[in-house]
């Protein structure tokens, strides 16, 4: 996960070297490499666990067994060739499994679903779909292993029923390159596998940040397959970094515990529903789950928690907007693999089960969330410095020690389940700007990349087969900011003041209006509004209208600018009251002419007018 910073990063150059020596190539076989004695030894200890999932674990007599499974030590995840192998074998020996190809990462390799239906080439649409998501973070890979296991068990092993009245379909592998960049130092504070693939894609681009713009090729692969098959409930698998605790399956969703979000009749059946179930089904099989919180302060663990953010940028804030029923699942770091993967195969053969039972109740509130037209939109989701309630928390001992190679004292986890209840404040997130929902937008026809983002977010657009002039609103941008550093290959703009102007304009033959009087109404507003945080705009990619062209020569406008001011005494009133008031604007001979300039019918229009319109 990581969406905090200040995480150390393990980078002892003894251990590199010997490191150097035993790093495993990505294309070494199955067999698990050796236990390098610095394993994991740093990490705070694991408390000891046992629990009824354990019995799912499969030895080396069952042909189907699988990688994770056959290592000794349950601390193994096979590579992306090895898993593929592995599945299409399942492909070709169970009619209730087939793999469908829905994509080509960076580096050349084919991204797929493994789809579990009894329904053949084309699923019933009747049935409710649960759409699993292993390994957007590929080191956080436990729901491959999960999914792995229970597709055998659904082929093989009896568990066939889970598919009578549902559909499942599993990403075992979403960022696939990222999976090669495999070592067994990716992830420093995650308890194995004992190899992990790497956070980034091939590009160094982090696909859960890419909901919104859609830059990636997994991520538009991802967006094709959710419109070919869409999910009644999304499952993005994570591991957590961060503090120690008790639970080993932590899940959240925004909306949880009534909070506000965009889709409050979704959040409503995923907190009165779901989550009651999940957790007697995972308590019963000996996991311990929990509500998916961030520490707030690494160095004071009972300082306070976050909901870790709500944008849409991320697989929960735009399944709230979407209204796609979305949990985002962070198994706990500390915890060992197997434990984790064992709670990720409970956590999704229970969601199968609630969605035989109750999944027509999840469509009705789909349908209901997906009616919503608000007429203002709350957006820009700042912490709450105020906290919203405290809450209790099975914690974990710690001490703190001076540390001599930080200079300060640190947290040292013990590895204890703390027998009180800790009772710790929780600090939820708040709008910082609310927008207003417009009939509709118009994007220019020579934004055709932005036209072909919206088509892939599944949003409904009206293209104009002839140039049109319709009386518009445009937005004049006051203040924008450039982002001092790039972030996800984009420098960010930010503007916070813009100025709505009437204006008759016209759009080329190609460009489209954008109604948002449709369920992705609301995504629409955050993605088209330059002010969104989440816009198309925001993300740095509209940048050309920062540029101002053309000028005017000192001999020009000064004889211009003397006789604008004996033509308009109010304007020389108003220029002689700037020069007594800014002493500096008087002794710059250019910002004077510029002001002039800036009055004139010659200055670029176009300079700092956002070319999206708003139709009210
Ligand atoms: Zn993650």
């Amino acid at each position: 996960m990581t969406r905090l910073s200040g995480t150390l990063r393990m980078r002892n150059l003894t251990l590199a070297a010997l490191a150097a020596t035993l790093m495993t190539s990505t294309s070494m076989a199955q067999t698990p490499p050796v236990k390098a004695p610095w394993d994991e030894a740093f990490l705070p200890p694991a408390p000891p666990w046992q629990g009824a999932s354990q019995a799912l674990i499969r030895d080396k007599t069952d042909p189907w067994v699988t990688a994770f499974e056959a290592d000794p030590e349950h601390n193994f995840s096979p590579t992306y060739v090895d898993t593929r192998k592995w599945f299409d074998r399942l492909d070709a020996a169970s009619p209730l499994i087939r793999i469908e190809a829905f994509g080509t990462s960076p580096e050349g390799r084919e991204i797929y679903a493994v789809i579990a239906s009894r329904d053949g080439a084309k699923l019933d649409p009747k049935k409710p779909l649960l759409l699993v998501q292993a390994g957007i973070h590929p080191g956080e890979i436990d729901g491959k292993d999960a999914g792995m296991m229970l597709l055998r068990d659904i082929a093989f092993h009896g568990k066939d029923g889970l598919l009578d009245k549902v559909n499942l379909v599993l990403i075992p592998i979403l960022s696939v390159d990222g999976h090669e960049r495999a070592s067994a130092y990716s992830r420093p504070n995650q308890r194995g596998p004992r190899i992990q693939g790497w956070r980034n894609t091939a590009t160094n681009q982090n696909l859960n940040r890419d909901f919104m713009k859609l830059d990636q090729p997994e991520m538009q692969a991802l967006k094709r397959l959710q419109a070919r098959y869409r999910a009644d409930l999304y499952v993005d698998v994570h591991v957590t970094d961060g503090m120690d605790y008790q639970y080993d399956v932590t899940y959240g969703f925004n909306g949880e515990n009534g909070v506000w979000n965009r889709s409050p009749a979704i959040a409503s059946w995923l907190d009165g529903v779901l989550k009651p179930a999940m957790n007697t089904s995972l308590e019963a099989q000996g996991h311990i789950p929990g509500e998916l919180v961030f520490g707030i302060d690494e160095h004071d663990p009972k300082a306070g928690f976050s909901d870790g953010g709500l944008g849409e940028r991320f697989s929960n804030g735009w399944g709230a907007a979407a209204h796609v029923p979305t949990i985002l699942i962070e198994n706990h770091s500390l915890k060992p693999h197997a434990q984790r993967v064992l709670g990720t195969y409970v956590f999704i053969e229970t969601a199968l089960k609630l969605l035989a039972e109750k999944g027509g109740d999840l469509r009705a509130a789909i349908a209901a969330d997906s009616a919503l037209r608000p007429a203002e939109i709350p957006a820009n989701f700042v912490a709450d410095p105020k906290p919203a309630y405290t809450r209790a928390f099975k914690g974990i001992r710690y001490e703190t020690y001076d540390s001599p190679a930080s200079g300060r004292k640190e947290v040292r986890w013990l590895g204890e389940p703390d027998p009180d209840l800790w009772q710790v404040p929780f600090y939820g997130s708040k709008p910082s700007l609310t927008l207003k929902r417009p009939t509709a937008y118009y994007v220019p026809s020579y934004r055709a990349d932005l036209i072909e983002r919206l088509k892939l977010h599944g949003v409904t657009v009206e293209p104009l087969s002839a140039a049109r002039t319709l009386p518009v609103e445009m937005l004049r941008l006051t203040d924008p900011k450039l982002a001092p550093r790039a972030n996800e290959g984009h420098v960010q703009i930010t503007v916070t003041q813009v100025k709505a102007e009437r204006r008759d304009w016209t759009f080329p033959a190609g460009s489209v209006r954008v109604p948002t009087d449709q369920p992705l109404g609301d995504l629409v507003v955050l993605l088209l509004e330059p002010q969104s945080s989440e816009s198309f705009f925001a993300w740095g990619m509209v940048p050309e209208v920062l540029s101002r062209v053309e000028y005017i020569e000192p001999y020009a406008i000064a004889p211009l600018a003397e006789k604008m001011m004996e033509a308009d005494p109010k304007l020389k009133a108003e220029f002689e009251a700037r020069l007594k008031a800014e002493p500096a604007f008087a002794a710059d001979p250019d910002a004077r002419l510029a002001w002039f300039y800036r009055r004139t019918p010659f200055y670029d229009d176009h300079h700092l007018l956002y070319p999206i319109a708003r139709e009210n």
